[in-house]
């Protein structure tokens, strides 16, 4: 998240390498995230099934009590000598914690790495007059699951052990990497004085990136020109070397989040899930051969699928063009507006948060891509004017529920099925 001075949640400084896309084994099932500092360097990994003994089920959740926290820091990474600043950060999480427990009911507890370090010293990511980088958080790992309408997508591991399956795709030890700017100035309640002119709260922050990641995230992005300006979107590309050692690469389709199935253009409400089953018509569909990754990308910006794709960043960039329609949710004109309005495409910041147009001073506000100074928590909540929801406003609540989180609300979630033994070589619901 970047912030400007009056602020912004980040827009994640990345370098995507082609490599990136490219693994050496075919029918990878996992994609880790695995260094907090490059949230968007992705690695396939071949996350074998695995079968518990037993399965510690929660079945006696309770949401009554205000100190359930489902959410546990495994690791903590806080440079510089500032006790006081770490600590505080320590029970800021705490406090985030608690506040969506009591909200989704989690039953299986996450294990998050936290790390806070100077952006500008530590990753060369400085702020300007205007803007600052104040945080940003992913899933370690992705899995890809079996939805219920036919096509396979990743799911965020933090929400996949929340179906405690018997046999599940292999789990990293951590759920969530969320690192934080020590540059920022940051305020917390627990010094019990007021905010400053030109602090941040924490706390507001924390609860933001913990839902990116639990899943607020989509794999619509650049990939494919990612030291260019962008030109075009697409879901994940897989493409693995010929096993058979032919040297040629083999591409195994484009695959979007659990979080893109819901997503919709609008004013029309077609589904964006629709425009990826043409670009998977690419060179015949998954499964076309090629003689690199360059050829790959040559020829995908020759065809006509790079139309579809060029259309998506259009879309991406103009206010008001996409939405994320809940389950349940029939009328489009109740969907959630999306970020869109950003322009040039700025990575992590359009598509992946809540229009900042319509919610920033709603009960939505948590999920907008950039926050002010001096304002706490409780302040935009009360601006918001609607204090029933608390910091988790009900598109936010409603998106998590879809994406499979319980609440109250759907006491039975959705939930995806493990995919198929081999899901890469399968159809791709193109
Ligand atoms: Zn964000």
């Amino acid at each position: 998240m970047r912030s400007m001075i009056s602020t912004q949640l980040p827009t994640i400084i990345v370098f995507l390498a082609l490599s990136a896309i490219l693994s050496p084994v075919p029918a990878q099932k996992c994609i880790d995230q695995p260094n907090p500092f490059k949230p968007y360097d992705f690695t396939r990994v071949d996350c074998k099934l695995v079968t518990e003994r037993s399965v510690a089920k929660r079945d006696n959740y309770v949401n009554d009590t205000t100190t359930t926290n489902m959410f546990e820091i495994a690791e903590f990474h806080c440079t510089g000598n500032n006790t006081a600043l770490c600590d505080n950060m320590k029970k800021s999480f705490e406090t985030a914690g608690q506040m969506i427990s009591q909200v989704f009911c989690l039953k299986t507890p996450i294990k998050l790495n936290v790390s806070c370090l100077d952006f500008c010293n530590g990753l060369s990511d400085c702020s300007d007059e205007r803007f600052i980088d104040l945080g940003f958080a992913r899933p370690v790992r992705s899995m890809l699951m079996q939805d219920d309408d036919g096509v396979t997508r990743f799911y965020p591991q933090a929400l996949v052990k929340q179906y405690q399956m018997q046999t599940h795709p292999e789990f990293t030890s951590i759920d969530i990497t969320a690192t934080f700017n020590t540059q920022v100035k940051w305020w917390f309640r627990q010094d019990q004085r007021q905010i400053g002119e030109k602090e941040f709260d924490f706390l507001t922050v924390c609860l933001h990136e913990l839902f990116h990641g639990l899943g607020f995230q989509s794999y619509w992005s650049d990939w494919l020109n990612p030291s260019n300006a962008s030109e075009a979107l697409t879901p994940y590309p897989i493409i693995s070397l010929d096993p058979k050692g032919s040297g040629l690469v083999i591409f195994d389709g484009f695959h979007e989040h659990g979080f893109d199935k819901y997503l919709i253009t609008l004013p029309s409400g077609q589904r964006v899930s629709d425009f990826n089953k043409q670009l998977n018509k690419f060179a015949g569909g998954p499964g076309a051969k090629f003689a690199n990754v360059t050829d790959f990308i040559s020829q995908f910006r020759a065809s006509p699928q790079y139309e579809i794709a060029k259309e998506m960043l259009k879309k991406a960039i103009i206010a008001d063009d996409l939405g994320f329609l809940p389950q349940g949710v029939s009328n489009v004109s109740d969907c959630a507006i999306m970020e869109t309005s950003i322009n040039p495409y700025a990575l992590g910041s359009n598509l992946e948060h809540l229009s900042e147009k319509h919610y920033a001073n709603s009960s939505d506000f948590l999920m907008v891509f950039r926050y002010k100074t001096n304002q706490t928590l409780e302040d935009q909540e009360k601006r918001s004017g609607n204090l029933c929801f608390g910091a988790i406003g009900p598109k936010l609540r409603l998106i998590m529920q879809t994406l499979g989180y319980c609440t109250s609300n759907n006491s039975a979630p959705y939930q995806p099925t493990l995919p198929p033994f081999d899901p890469l070589a399968g159809p791709l619901g193109g």
